[in-house]
């Protein structure tokens, strides 16, 4: 599949999605106290409360998850939450594992460690199922396969399953939902992932829209839940300001289909449910997050992807060119902290700090000033190498020195070009970046030297 193909399929999914967004969202009065940028600050306010007070509201979640029936885990890295998991499986002697949509188990490499102790893994929300059958990762954090052209899935579907080519998307799931059906009875242990924890009823709430979260947390004996320890909302009466946030934000609906709100295992007098109900917890430097001022915000997300689908960098390059499971500008935040600075300094880079993520964030994360943030911290921590160093201080010297910016300009516009194009600038290749990017050439006189003329003019006039 050409990359264009698959560029074009990220464009029209995230543009799709974007514009529904901004109809819903509109639909609630902006300026109402109780409208859309009324309930933007009130979640935020809730977040901050929760944040200001972490390790209370988990140990209330805790206690009323356990007082429910649950069982609570806590752990500390992805490791840890990998063995926990991987211990309570082996515990069930199970063999067939359902799994619903959790960015938490991809940011923990779940599958790839169940696999390997033996256990079938089965995706089983539609986007995540067409990209496990080709060993792939999801590339948002919402639509995990925005970036599959549906031709793309009718040859696999057809190749696999006999399903025609040319078939609708609707037929396309009921394949998908045709196959998984079995495994959802076979499974004897379904993971799922949490939108919220809410610590007053010891409850998680999933919201989803194709139901298979729903079987997967009431169908096998055994539920687990993978959950970051940042999903805390204090109380149940919070909710509803989430979730309209949440669904409007993410998809553009009113509500999602599915809003599943459960409280521990399945009792005594209930037919149907889980006889065990496992919680997860997962830190994996949350914490670092928690306790650094400036990146505390980021927990506030609630994974809605609105920043990213309204991302034009994220538009062009799409989510495996970030590298790892959170992308767009929610993962140029979050990766930095999640993988080390180290290793993902270079992802604040990919935004032209434009601001869109900011402007649409539904609990006001300033997106923005922490990709700043970031570059500040690689920066000092001299992480982008000398070329760059050299390079800005050059850039800083021309743009504070009038002569010399004067002559990068005249420079500029007789530089060679082509096709409209400068192929690159006339300076030696030192960076992969020069030799593999282009400029639009410089068009017509300068601004400077139209503005002098105009002043030329306008003198002229009033001498006249
Ligand atoms: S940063 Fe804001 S807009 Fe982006 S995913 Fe998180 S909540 Fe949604």
């Amino acid at each position: 599949m050409a990359k264009a193909e698959k560029r074009g399929a990220v464009l029209r999914g995230t543009s799709m999605v974007d514009s529904r967004r901004k109809i819903a969202c509109a639909e609630l009065d902006t300026d109402d106290p109780a409208g859309y940028q009324g309930l933007r600050n009130i979640a935020a306010s809730i977040k901050d409360t929760v944040l200001a007070d972490l390790p209370t509201y988990l140990e209330t979640f805790a206690n009323n998850a356990e007082a429910a029936g649950a069982k609570v885990h806590f752990a500390s890295d992805a490791a840890d939450a990998r063995e926990t998991i991987q211990d309570i499986i082996r515990s069930k002697g199970a063999k067939v594992i359902v799994k619903s949509k959790s960015m938490v188990s991809e940011e923990i490499d779940l599958n790839a460690a169940l696999e390997l102790d033996g256990y079938r893994v089965i995706e089983t929300d539609l986007g995540e199922f067409i990209l496990q059958l080709e060993h792939e990762h999801p590339s948002h954090i919402v639509l995990p396969a925005v970036h599959k052209p549906k031709v793309e899935v009718e040859r696999m579907f057809n190749k696999l399953y006999k399903s025609p080519m040319g078939a609708s998307a609707d037929d396309l799931a009921q394949t998908a939902r045709r196959v998984i059906r079995q495994d959802f009875l076979d499974a004897e242990v379904g993971i799922s992932g949490g939108n919220f924890l809410v610590a007053d009823t010891g409850s998680i709430v999933i919201v989803e829209n194709e139901g298979n979260a729903r079987l997967t947390t009431s169908l096998p004996k055994c539920h687990i839940a993978i959950v970051g320890i940042e999903k805390i909302i204090p109380s149940i009466d919070d909710l509803p300001v989430f979730l309209n946030l949440l669904s409007r934000s993410a998809t553009g609906q009113r509500s999602t289909v599915f809003v599943s709100t459960i409280t521990g295992p399945k009792t005594l007098d209930e037919p149907d449910g889980p006889d065990e109900m496992h919680i997860v917890l997962v830190d994996n430097r949350r914490s670092t997050i928690l306790a650094d001022e400036k990146l505390r915000p980021i927990l506030r997300c609630i994974r809605c992807a609105a920043c990213v689908n309204t991302c034009p960098v994220y538009q062009q390059i799409g989510g495996h060119a970030y590298g790892w499971v959170y992308t767009g500008p929610i993962g140029a935040i979050l990766d930095p902290v999640l993988l080390g600075l180290e290793d993902a300094y270079h992802l604040p880079y990919a935004s032209s700090l434009c601001g869109a993520c900011t402007e649409v964030c539904p609990v006001k994360i300033p997106i923005d000033d922490i990709l700043v943030e970031h570059r500040r911290r690689a920066v000092n921590a001299s992480l982008t190498g000398p070329v760059e160093a050299m390079a800005m201080a050059s850039f800083a010297t021309v743009m504070v020195n009038h002569n010399l910016y004067e002559a990068a300009t005249r420079l500029a516009a007789v530089m060679p070009s082509s096709n409209g194009r400068m192929s690159r600038l006339p300076l030696p290749v030192i960076t992969d970046w020069q030799s593999s990017r282009d400029l639009p050439a410089m068009k017509g006189p300068r601004f400077r030297d139209i503005w002098k003329q105009r002043l030329a003019s306008a003198g002229a006039n009033n001498g006249s």
